[in-house]
């Protein structure tokens, strides 16, 4: 069993390569984005709670996001192949957290891969994704900035408390999908 934190800045293109390598080592995959969008579009309590924090670019409350995890987890880490998480953990309090939970049911984090892309080439392939996936944090250029803000000061610390777990891992997110997916393909072969 293998789990993965799949890491980066709004636009590194975890959701993509996450489906990738859900295909190829037969994992799970879980975005704690795309729980939060269902979410809103289904008009639930919950939704309607995060929606305005999303529509700025702001991260969701912490225990929001680790309730959903924790749900996550007690129903699918029973019999589990391995479970890639994307878009979580996105801040330490909820890495600290995660932490305690995958104990609880005696699992842990293998690796963080982490795509690393200069904010320029983020700004662009959101406001690309923007015009066609219908995703209003797409649209506007200063939610982009503030998203890309928000991951800078609160997001990306997170990859310290990985690193002092030894389990960070930095990848070139630049260059074409399958590239990208060669690398990370790489890095998962070697701890395997
Ligand atoms: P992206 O990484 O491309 O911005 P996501 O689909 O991962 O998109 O997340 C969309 C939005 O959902 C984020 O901007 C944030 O508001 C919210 N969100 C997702 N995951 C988390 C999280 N772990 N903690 C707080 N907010 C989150």
């Amino acid at each position: 069993m293998m789990n993965i934190v799949l890491f980066g800045p709004p636009g590194a293109g975890k959701g993509t390569q996450a489906q990738k390598l859900v295909e190829k080592y037969a994992l799970r995959h879980v975005s704690t984005g795309d729980i939060i969008r269902g979410e809103i579009k289904a008009g639930t309590a919950l939704g309607r709670s995060v929606e305005s924090y999303i529509q700025k670019g702001e991260l969701a409350p912490d225990a929001l996001v680790i309730n959903i995890i924790a749900d996550y987890l007690e129903r699918n880490c029973a019999d589990c192949p391995g479970i890639i998480f994307d878009g979580f953990p996105r801040t330490t309090v909820q890495a600290e957290q995660f932490d305690r939970m995958l104990a609880d049911h005696n699992m842990k984090v293998d690796m963080m891969l982490s795509l690393e892309v200069p904010e320029d080439e983020l700004v662009e392939r959101l406001l690309l994704r923007g015009s066609t996936s219908g995703r209003a944090d797409d649209a506007n250029q200063t939610v982009i900035r503030n998203r890309i803000h928000v991951y800078n000061a609160q997001t990306a610390i997170v990859t310290d408390y990985y690193a002092a777990q030894d389990k960070y891992v930095a990848v070139n997110g630049l260059g074409a999908i399958d590239e990208i997916f060669a690398r990370l393909c790489d890095r998962i072969d070697r701890h395997l």
